[in-house]
C-alpha cells in the first residue's frame, strides 16, 4: 500500500485515487459539491480515527471560500522573513545522498549525526526510546532545538527525519518524504540562531518513525510524535504550546499545501495570511481533505496544530512513497515559498 496518509476527499485533481485510501472521490467530481457536503458523513474513511471529528473535507477548488482574515492578526508592516533557499536545497542534496534512511538503520544514524552537527552551539535535547513493532524493535529518537524568546509559550515546527521502512531495499531515498523536511528545519535553526527573539520560544523537533514500518494504522505510524506528545502532557509542556506546525513534503515543484481538515482551523487561517503576505496564496489550500501526520497526537491532546503538507505528489500521486520521490521532482522555490510563509506565520503568532 503506497499512500499512508490516508485524506478522506480530494478535489483538486479528479485522478484515479486508490479507493482503499481515499473517500470515494468520484462523489467530488461526477457530482456537484453541495451533494459532496450533504453526503459527507459518508467521506469519513481515512479521518474517523480523528479527535476533531472534522470528516467533511469537501471543499472544492472553485467553491472554497478564503479563509477569514478576522481571525489572524494584521499583517506585520517590517521586511518579511527570507530563507536561504538554496542553502535548504542543498541540505537535501546532502540528505539524500545517505540513501534509504528507514529507522534503526546505519544510513538513519549516519543522518542523526548530520542533524546534530549543523546544531552545534544549540540548546539540543533528545527523545530516546524503544518500540515494538510488526518488523520488530527499534530505536527511535526525535531530536529537539530549542531557540529561547522573552515571551512566555513555546511555538513547536516538526518535521520527521525518517523514510519508509518498507521501501528500504526499494531504492527509496524521499527526497521530498522525509528530505525536505529535515532540511527546511536546518534551515529554519540558522534562521533562528544566535537572535534575540521577542516573541516566544521556537522549539524544532526533527520526529522519527512518522513512517509506518508495514502498513499505516494507528498503532503503525507516528511513533516519534506520539511518544514525545505523551512525554509533554505528562511534563506539561503541552500546556504552554501555543501553536504546533508540521512540515511534510513541501519540496515539490509543483506546490499545492492542502487544507487539512484534522489541523486546527485557525492556524490553517493563519497560515493562509502569512502567505498572503508575499502573494504565495495560490499554492494553499487549493484541495481539502482529512491527513494523518505528525501534528495528529497533539491535535487529539488540545494543542493547536496544523499540517503543511503537499501530499498530492506528481500526476495522480505517483511519486509518492515510490523510488521516484528523488531530487529533480523538487524545487528551491517550494522550500522558499513554505519556508517564508512559516517564518511569517511564527512572526503573527508572536503578535497574538
Ligand atoms: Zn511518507
Amino acid at each position: 500500500m503506497r499512500p499512508v496518509r490516508r485524506r478522506s476527499t480530494e478535489t483538486s485533481g479528479g485522478g484515479d485515487f486508490p479507493p482503499d485510501a481515499l473517500c470515494p472521490l468520484w462523489f467530488s467530481f461526477l457530482l456537484p459539491v453541495l451533494i459532496c457536503v450533504l453526503a459527507s458523513t459518508a467521506c469519513s474513511k481515512g479521518s474517523s480515527s480523528t479527535p476533531s471529528g472534522n470528516t467533511n473535507g469537501v471543499a472544492a477548488k472553485a467553491s472554497a471560500p478564503e479563509p477569514a482574515a478576522a481571525s489572524a492578526p494584521a499583517v506585520d508592516p517590517g521586511p518579511l522573513p527570507q530563507i536561504d533557499s538554496k542553502r535548504a536545497f542543498q541540505y537535501i542534496k546532502e540528505i539524500v545522498g545517505f540513501g534509504t534512511r528507514p529507522m534503526g538503520s546505519e544510513n538513519h544514524r549516519k543522518l542523526e549525526n548530520y542533524i546534530t552537527s549543523h546544531l552545534k552551539g544549540d540548546q539540543v535535547e533528545d527523545d530516546v526510546f524503544n518500540v515494538d513493532t510488526v518488523e520488530g524493535k527499534f530505536p527511535v529518537r526525535n531530536i529537539i532545538a530549542k531557540y529561547p524568546g522573552g515571551k512566555d509559550g513555546i511555538i513547536v515546527i516538526v518535521g520527521h527525519y525518517d523514510t519508509v521502512y518498507s521501501l528500504r531495499n526499494d531504492g527509496f531515498v524521499g527526497a521530498n518524504d522525509g528530505g525536505s523536511s529535515t532540511a527546511i528545519l536546518l534551515e529554519y535553526a540558522n534562521q533562528l540562531r544566535g537572535k534575540k527573539r521577542d516573541g516566544y520560544s521556537v522549539w524544532l523537533v526533527w520526529t522519527d518513525g512518522e513512517e509506518a514500518v508495514r502498513q499505516w494504522t494507528q498503532t503503525d505510524s507516528l511513533y516519534g510524535s506520539r511518544h514525545l506528545a505523551e512525554k509533554w502532557e505528562k511534563d506539561g509542556t503541552l500546556k504552554k504550546i501555543k501553536a504546533l506546525l508540521v512540515m511534510d513534503m513541501i519540496a515539490d515543484a509543483d506546490l499545492n499545501i492542502d487544507r487539512d481538515s484534522n489541523s486546527t482551523a485557525w492556524l490553517l487561517d493563519l497560515v493562509y495570511e502569512a502567505a498572503k503576505s508575499s502573494g504565495m496564496q495560490s499554492h494553499f489550500y487549493g484541495a481539502t481533505g482529512a491527513i494523518e501526520d505528525d501534528h495528529l497526537p497533539f491535535v487529539k491532546r488540545g494543542v493547536p496544530s496544523a499540517d503543511v503538507i503537499d501530499l498530492e505528489y506528481g500526476y495522480n500521486n505517483v511519486f509518492h512513497h515510490t523510488p521516484q520521490d528523488t531530487l529533480d521532482k523538487l524545487s528551491p522555490r517550494s522550500l522558499e515559498i513554505v519556508g517564508n510563509t512559516t517564518l511569517e506565520a511564527i512572526r503573527m503568532l508572536d503578535r497574538r
